[in-house]
Formats: C-alpha cells, structure tokens, sequence
C-alpha cells in the first residue's frame, strides 16, 4: 500500500512521546492562516511511501524508542485524509512492536476512524479555534469535521489524547476562549493528558512568498511566549478541575 509523503523526520521530539519518526503526508483539507507547511496542502504531492518502506525506516530507531517511550507519528498536512494508507502502516507498525501516534486537526475520512483507534496509541489533536466563525475565517471551513471526530475519538478511543492550540493574538489570547476549547472537548476530557497552547510565530513565513501565496497574518504580530505559558497553565488547571468534578459526580 502507498501513501503519498511530504517529508520524514527522525529523532523528532515534539510530536508525540518521546523520541519519534515523523511522516509527514501531503494533502490537507485546511488552509490555516498560520501554516508553516503551505506546501503540505495539496493533494498532488509526487513523492510517495509504502508501508513496508514506513516501517523499514522506523525499525531502525526502536532502542530509541524504547528508551525514551517514543515511536511513530503520522502527521502532515492531514495524515487522516489517507486513512487506508494509516490504517494499513499502523498495523504493521504494530506488529513490530512500535507504537503509534496520530497527529491531526480531525478532518479526515471518518470510515477509517474507528479501525484506526484500533491502532493508535496516542492522538495529538488541533484546536484550531472553538468558535464557529473564527474557525472558518482561520481555516476555511465549519466546525462539523472536528466535531465529528471528538464524538467518533470519545466512541471508540482507548488511549490518550494531547490537545493542541496555536494562540494567535487578537483570535484567540483570552480567558473566555480558553473556556470554549475545553467546552468543545469535554466528551474527550478524560482521556486528555495534557494541553500545549502554542505561541503563533512568524517563522517560515518565507515559504508564502516562494510558492506566491499571500500571507494573510502579515500584520499580526508573534504571540508573547511568556503570556502563552500562563494561559497554558490556566487552561491545564481548569482541565484538571472538570475531570475532578466528573469523576466526584461519577462517586
Ligand atoms: S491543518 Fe496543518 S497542514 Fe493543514 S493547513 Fe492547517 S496548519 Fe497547514
């Protein structure tokens, strides 16, 4: 089975536990404002992988793994726009023993979700914005795709789940939005480890003008990091007290 592939990156450490291998697949569905990757959106990609060739290469680093908890990630553009391809690689993966992890904004093909938790053991999943219409303006489209997928991960999901969010200023640095994520996400909560608040920055921008893209944050400036690491602190806290208050009213 093939899948078409963007570009890998070994050794990596901010895509999941540990030490990863990253695929990174070429296709996306979104055309985020703040893209670092305007050239993973396409689907016409010409480089391709099969999963032999995936897990060939990721058998290579598993006393990484194994010393550091890590293993393999699919990210992208959308990995879970290639679902039969994920499933399929995820399989095999597993049966070398490798664990896996998917990196996504939950706007794939929902036939695979189901079979591919199967497989999964780590989701890292965007939030792009818990407002409908800050979402569409920020990505191009409605909310029903990553709404889809919280229900489909709260289903049929057994292993944890990281939440991401890039904080722009202006769209989303305040304490009320911070409120609407964990809204948006609470049929996941307990399954949620963590939430990493991203500062937006301005690095790669470049990549708009060589590929003759307007880059519409032009304006916007680089999100405080200081400030990103309070409303992450804010936000894991207040994650913590609704899983507390579940699991009281659970008792
Ligand atoms: S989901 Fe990721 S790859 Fe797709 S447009 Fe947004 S930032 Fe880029």
């Amino acid at each position: 089975m093939t899948g078409k592939l963007h570009s890998i990156e070994t050794m990596g450490l901010v895509d999941g536990p540990g030490i990863r291998t990253v695929f990174f697949l070429q296709g996306c569905p979104l055309r985020c404002l703040y893209c670092h990757n305007p050239d993973s959106q396409s689907f016409k990609g010409e480089k391709t992988i099969t999963t032999e060739e995936v897990v060939a290469l990721a058998s290579r680093y598993k006393s990484y793994y194994k010393a550091s908890g890590g293993g393999v990630t699919f990210s992208g553009g959308e990995p879970l726009m290639q679902g039969e391809f994920v499933l399929e690689a995820f399989k095999a993966l597993k049966a070398e023993g490798i664990t896996t992890c998917v990196d996504t904004s939950g706007y794939g093909q929902m036939a695979y979700y189901q079979a591919i938790f199967q497989v999964t053991d780590h989701i890292l999943l965007d939030i792009k914005h818990p407002r409908e219409e800050m979402h569409k303006e920020i990505t191009g489209l409605d909310m029903s795709g990553i709404r889809n997928f919280i229900q489909e991960v709260s289903k049929g999901f057994d292993g944890t789940v990281t939440i991401r969010h890039v904080m722009v200023p202006g769209y989303s640095d305040s304490s009320e939005i911070i409120e609407e994520i964990l809204d948006i996400i609470e049929p996941i909560q307990k399954k949620v480890d963590k939430i990493d608040i991203l500062p937006y920055h301005k690095a790669g921008t470049e990549k708009y003008s060589q590929l003759n893209i307007p880059y519409q944050l032009e304006t916007v400036p680089a999100m405080n990091q200081d400030r990103a690491g309070i409303f992450e602190k804010e936000i894991n806290e207040k994650l913590n007290a609704r899983k507390k208050k579940t699991l009281s009213r659970i008792a």
